[in-house]
């Protein structure tokens, strides 16, 4: 049972082969044996998971349909969820109990998808390995010595090892693509402002995004089309039409325009992903798509625009953080201003602090128009890159990330190596575009994505590339030995 896609599963229960409550229990007895293992989940739901199965299965059997009704899911720990911990993987948050659903938590449950659990990550969503998570690191179900991705990694871990059919993410500079690529799923950064961030815990606000992740194009669509739609309490929310993200999978790509930039094929690049991302172009072409070179001449400057404009973003966002209103508190504080220091130093791990540091000093009087403004000005010349290439090509193709899962560890003492892996993905979000990762491969066993990124709106497009490519490979089917 556990091996079935959301697709899979929708079509067994309009079928009546098995209710969402035998679904359900199956998939929390796999995983309370298997999770031990991979420290995928923060917190488990049971009893409301098992609650909204029954309530699933009563309200098929009153004929009512939809793929999502009865589907089990999770969430990452940063959507929150009414009266269940909501810790953003965070000392800071370990006691908050949140007093209302994120708009995707409540649309996911209103579309009748049943939550299992709350999915661990990194720390604020800061990281792209989910080792800076206070609830400990997330392992790869692939090689349990390496990291799954992040900082979405808690919901990747638990899709890839067959925990769940499906999970919900966020992807602030790569965070759904990244752990997708590095656990063999399909994941899908949405257009900035597809998806309501109302509840969604805010680490970059101008550059966050939620989506999911499962291991097809078809269920990632599944998925998307119960988190998209306009929502009038999230201001940057886009009141766009939502399209049927199922409608255009079988399209055919005869005549799609891919682009290929150069820049996608730098130095840093592991010269086997740089082959498996050829033979993925050549398997496209088969299907009818035309290859074209071009040029994003800006992305080199993405790395440091991106490492300015974050932290600065995330250290006025987590100001709220001070023991008073929100969060952790120190024991006996002497004054207020002990208050704020130490509940902030104990409450935050050092990536966070880290992030808080530099986003503070670039903002501060006499550095905001060396960094934050430069960096601002980078940020438009990307998009501008992106619009000139746009006006050629469909879709525009390359990897997802320079290099394979690294080791749990390895990356310890050098945070600006981590920064260098998400080369490929934050150039989306500093241009607000979709994007998505599909399984193309594995290098020594560990698992190798392909990203796809469309104009604004266009994430029907990359699910119809990517199921084509999918109906056509079998890279998506593989599941890692011993789940
Ligand atoms: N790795 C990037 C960072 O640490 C992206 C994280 C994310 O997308 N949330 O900021």
């Amino acid at each position: 049972m556990h091996q079935m896609t959301l697709a899979e599963i929708a079509r067994g229960l309009a079928d009546k082969k098995f209710s969402s409550e035998e679904l359900t229990k199956t998939l929390l007895a796999r995983i309370a044996q298997l999770d031990p293992q991979l420290n995928s989940f923060i917190t488990l739901t049971e009893d409301l998971a098992l609650e909204q199965a029954k309530a699933a299965d009563a309200r098929r059997a009153n004929g009512e349909t939809g793929a999502l009704l009865g589907a089990p899911i999770g969430h990452k720990d940063l959507f929150c969820t009414l009266g269940v911990r909501t810790s953003c993987g965070s000392k800071m948050l370990d006691n908050f109990k949140a007093p209302f659903d994120a708009t995707v938590v409540s649309k996911l449950a209103a579309a009748g998808a049943v939550s299992l659990g709350k999915t661990n990550m990194d720390e604020f969503a800061m990281g792209s390995a989910n080792e800076s998570s206070y609830y400990g690191a997330v392992k790869n179900p692939w090689n349990l010595e390496h990291v799954p991705g992040g900082s979405s990694g808690g919901s990747a871990a638990a899709v890839a090892a067959r925990l769940l059919p499906a999970a919900t993410g966020t992807d602030t500079g790569g965070s759904i693509r990244q752990p997708a690529a590095l656990t063999n799923l399909t994941g899908l950064k949405p257009t900035y402002g597809r998806v309501s961030r109302w509840g969604m815990i805010a680490y970059a606000s101008s550059l966050d995004q939620g989506g999911p992740l499962a291991r097809t194009a078809e269920d990632c669509a599944i998925l998307l089309q119960g988190m998209a739609g306009f929502d009038p309490q999230d201001s940057t929310s886009i009141d766009e039409p939502v399209p049927d993200f199922s409608a255009n999978l079988n399209t055919s790509l005869q005549g799609l325009r891919i682009g290929v930039p150069k820049e996608f094929f730098s130095e840093g690049l592991d010269p086997r992903i740089a082959e498996l991302v050829h033979t993925s172009i050549k398997e496209l072409e088969k299907l009818g798509a035309v290859i074209k070179p071009i040029s994003l001449p800006n992305m080199q400057h993405a790395i440091p625009a991106y490492y300015v404009i974050a932290p600065a973003e995330a250290s006025s966002n987590l100001s709220r953080f001070d023991g008073v209103r929100f969060g952790h508190r120190c024991e006996d504080p002497k004054d207020l201003t002990d208050l704020y220091k130490r509940s902030r130093a104990e409450g935050f791990g050092p990536e966070v602090q880290r992030r808080i540091l530099v986003g503070a000093y670039a903002l501060s009087a006499g550095y905001y128009d060396a960094y934050y403004l430069q960096a601002q000005k980078i940020r438009r010349l990307i998009k501008n890159d992106f619009m000139a290439a746009f006006n050629e090509v469909d879709i525009i193709l390359g990897p997802t990330t320079p290099n394979p899962a690294w080791k749990i560890g390895a990356k310890n003492s050098d945070p600006v190596s981590a920064y260098l892996e998400d080369v490929y993905t934050i150039t989306a979000n500093l241009a607000g575009l979709p994007g998505l990762s599909m399984p193309a491969g594995f290098v020594d066993g560990l698992p190798v994505g392909v990203q796809l990124l469309a104009p604004y709106f266009q994430e029907g497009r990359l699910l119809n590339v990517a199921h084509q490519y999918q109906l056509n490979t079998d890279w998506h089917t593989r599941s890692p030995a011993g789940f």
